[in-house]
């Protein structure tokens, strides 16, 4: 059997690094990519050490010469990029009238724009091999709204988009993209919107004066539930399923 070597960005912590674990556990090299150098290099470490294909290149996303250098990096390395995982994000809080250009832009390089420049890269050299999947993790609140979300909100909708249209450019070379949505999940990210203590408790209970609904099944998900769904939709098992947006979210969003 041909071997299948994943690109995942973010891979440094959260749900980056939980799909990374789930893709080498499933015999899937792993070109791991994060900003924060230190950090990857501990996790792709670790996961070394376990006996699993992984090795971290650091990179910023959101610079397209370094996401282009990056990619054919990895492919010089280790081989072609079979499957994408965009993972990496941000997140700033805050009323939409009181956001900053910064706090604006900063969001949008990250979570949209470093989503084009990675896709790009690694899209245009599966075409001629007619073989690939791609997944952008986006967010339940790119389609229902959240009070002091809207930027991170709305550069999410944008990802969405961009891979539902990149997905429809190339279905006719046999190449596959789909979003996964996961509502709130703990990781670092979430931890720093609420103190430890909190984090479940509010994201379950939700808070009405925020708008905010709450968890029906009653818990935030793991990173890991977020991997399995990641891991799913670019598994053969999902071979007839692309331009989908799965939501995975212990129905918070109600549908
Ligand atoms: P996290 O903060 O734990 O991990 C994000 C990773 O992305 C970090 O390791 C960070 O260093 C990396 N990163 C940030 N900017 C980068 C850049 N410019 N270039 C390369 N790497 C960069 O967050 P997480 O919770 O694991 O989030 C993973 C993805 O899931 C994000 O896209 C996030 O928006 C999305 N998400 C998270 C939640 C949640 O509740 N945790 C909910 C919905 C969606």
């Amino acid at each position: 059997m041909q071997e299948t070597l994943a690109l995942v960005t973010g891979a440094a912590g959260g749900i980056g690094e939980a799909v990374t674990r789930l893709l080498a556990e499933q015999g899937t090299t792993v070109a791991a990519v994060d900003r924060d150098a230190e950090r990857l290099a501990e996790t792709a470490a670790l996961l070394r050490k376990e006996g699993l294909a992984v090795t971290g290149f650091a990179a910023d996303v959101t610079s397209s010469s370094a996401v282009e250098r990056l990619v054919e990096e990895v492919e010089t390395r280790l081989g072609p990029v079979h499957q994408l995982v965009n993972a990496a994000g941000v997140l700033r809080l805050g009323p939409a009238h009181t956001l900053t250009d910064e706090d604006w832009n900063a969001t949008f390089a990250v979570n949209a724009t470093g989503v084009f420049h990675v896709s790009r890269a690694v899209v245009d050299r599966m075409i001629g091999r007619r073989r690939g999947a791609v997944v952008t993790v986006a967010s339940n609140a790119a389609g229902t709204a959240r009070a002091e979300m809207a930027a991170y909100a709305a550069s999410k909708a944008a990802a969405t988009a961009f891979t539902k249209c990149l997905g429809l450019e190339v279905a006719s070379y046999g190449i596959r993209c789909n979003v996964v949505a996961p509502g709130s999940t703990d990781t670092p990210m979430l931890r720093g919107m609420h103190t430890a203590e909190t984090a479940a408790q509010a994201s379950v209970a939700g808070r009405p004066e925020q708008y905010r609904v709450g968890i029906p099944l009653g818990k935030v998900a793991l990173p890991e539930d977020v991997a399995r769904a990641v891991a799913f939709l670019l598994s053969d098992d999902a071979g007839h399923i692309t331009l989908h947006e799965l939501t995975v979210d212990g129905g918070a969003t109600l549908g």
